[in-house]
């Protein structure tokens, strides 16, 4: 089935419902959001695209990005979300990459970007050329195979050049049931917010609210400002949103600060890097039992583990310190094994990679068969991750496996070590890298962010608390750490500034 389907059945059962939103401000119900959509992909089809044809959205997020991956769908061509901040020459490589037949530019990149994509036909909205679009006359939903890839997702590359993960229609349709089995009930009378990046995991969880008829917003700032957030929560009320750890923490300090009524807020979901323990506590206790974590990757979108409101609230239960350092337990439609190199299970409690089976799981990576039979082998995808099993099925996770550091021949997880750091009350953020060492392999070398704050103190907070062979043996204190768009902290980046 095509997952544009779910449009079209909340269009036909609730088509009054109010759809989009900017900011507080409604400006589609569902009957416009759907017909929209089926004149973009009308318009897309006059322009001579088939189904199979790969169209590249590189928007910020703004109220039609949903109507354009909408119809993208609709017409039975492929959406490739672009991530809105990546330099044009890397837009340029995924445009070759993928063979887009068409680019969807939002009007603040139009500029940079036109010089480097050739004869590239563009789309703007708010241009001339998208109102042509809008007019052109309604395709009929285009029918899709399951296998047929509806998204493809372009990994952050900060290791190489990103890969085409290919994400089909049934992927999404799985990933979507989970999130109701395994994340949040949706409301038709709930609203999601696009504080993330819509081309990432905030945009993948539109399809749960389109097929509940829910709200869509799009904050006027486009982006993450907890100000407006709050704001948001109060006036459009019953508010989720997917956040990255770090917008997490800075909308519990904000809210913290200012004494924002957190009350509109539904449900923040959290995941795509480390929630450290410190923050989440200081999350339940500022914002309440709001929060419902993740793990998942392009790979598996968001649909790997999930920590339940449930699990996270239980603050009575014997090993919940341990439990929300956890990224909780499989979610209901995969399989999740921690496994030694040859992808036999490990026991309870040992450290192995993380593997995962099921629908959800990408077709394979886009023209790179190479990639592919790397990645999925056997009929599990090697996630890359390293983790452990409790006896109860929750998932500790460790780290990426090129993040681990080998120091005199020992295994040291950065994770440990920025856990130990965290505690420190002046320590705001923390990343700790390896780095080559004629004598050890490899040093543990920690950059941290904090005012007021020394080695001697640092140093002694972690003989109290890890094994000595695991200090960092070298801090830098920064202003902030490099991340990506999405939030991840780019360790590449700190490896390359210590070598
Ligand atoms: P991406 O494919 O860009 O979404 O990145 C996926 C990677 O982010 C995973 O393989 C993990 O290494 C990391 N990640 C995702 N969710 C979590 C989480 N809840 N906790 C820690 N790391 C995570």
């Amino acid at each position: 089935m095509n997952i544009a389907q779910l449009l079209l059945r909340s269009a036909t059962v609730y088509p009054e419902r109010p759809a989009i939103l900017h900011g507080a401000q409604v400006l589609h119900d569902y009957r416009t959001f759907a017909g929209r959509a089926a004149a973009i992909a009308g318009g897309l089809r006059d322009r001579g695209y088939v189904a199979g044809d790969r169209v590249a959205v590189f928007m910020t997020n703004c109220p039609e990005y949903l109507e354009v991956l909408y119809g993208i769908w609709w017409a039975g061509l492929v959406a490739v979300p672009v991530n809105a901040k990546l330099h044009p020459r890397e837009l340029a490589f995924v445009l070759a990459d993928a063979a887009a037949c068409c680019l969807f530019v939002s009007a603040d990149l139009a500029g940079e970007t036109g010089p480097l994509v050739g004869c590239l036909p563009l789309l703007t909205p708010g241009t001339a050329d998208y109102d042509d679009l809008l007019r052109a006359p309604p395709l009929a939903l285009q029918p899709r195979a399951p296998d047929d890839v509806a998204w493809l997702f372009y990994t952050s590359g900060t290791t190489g050049q990103p890969k085409g993960v290919m994400e089909t229609h049934r992927n999404l349709l799985g990933m979507t049931s989970c999130y109701f089995s395994d994340v949040d009930p949706v409301d038709p009378a709930d609203a999601i917010v696009y504080a993330a990046p819509m081309s990432h995991g905030a945009g993948l969880y539109n399809f749960a609210h389109v097929l509940k008829a829910a709200r869509h917003v799009v904050p006027v700032s486009g982006g993450f400002d907890p100000a407006e957030l709050c704001e948001l929560a109060e006036s459009v009320g019953r508010l989720s949103m997917f956040a990255a750890p770090t917008m997490v923490r800075r909308l519990v300090e904000h809210v913290a600060a200012s004494g924002a009524d957190p009350r509109g807020f539904k449900t923040i979901v959290y995941g795509g890097g480390p929630m450290y323990v410190e923050d989440i506590r200081r999350g339940l206790d500022v914002l309440g039992d709001r929060f419902v974590q993740i793990y998942g990757q392009g790979e598996c979108p968001m649909t790997i583990t999930a920590l339940s409101r449930e699990q996270l609230a239980d603050r009575a239960h014997p090993r919940w310190a341990e439990r929300i350092a956890s990224v909780g337990v499989a979610q209901s439609a995969v399989e999740v094994r921690v496994a030694d190199a040859d992808g036999n299970a490990v026991a309870v409690g040992e450290t192995g990679e993380i593997l995962v089976r099921g629908d959800i799981v990408m077709a394979g990576y886009w023209h790179n068969p190479r990639a592919t039979a790397m990645t999925l082998r056997d009929g599990w995808l090697w996630t890359g991750d390293l983790g452990s099993l409790d006896a109860d099925g929750f998932l500790t996770l460790r780290d990426r496996s090129k993040d681990v550091i080998i120091s005199g021949g020992s295994n040291i997880y950065p994770r440990e070590v920025e856990e130990a750091l965290l505690k420190h009350p002046a320590v705001r953020e923390v990343s700790v890298v390896g780095r080559r060492d004629a004598e050890w392999g490899e040093v543990v070398v920690a950059f941290v962010v904090g005012a007021g704050v020394t080695s001697a103190e640092l140093d002694a907070l972690c003989r109290e608390q890890i094994a000595r062979f695991k200090r960092p043996k070298e801090y830098h204190f920064v202003d902030e750490l490099p991340k990506n768009n999405y939030g991840k902290v780019l360790k590449t980046e700190l490896r390359q500034r210590i070598q």
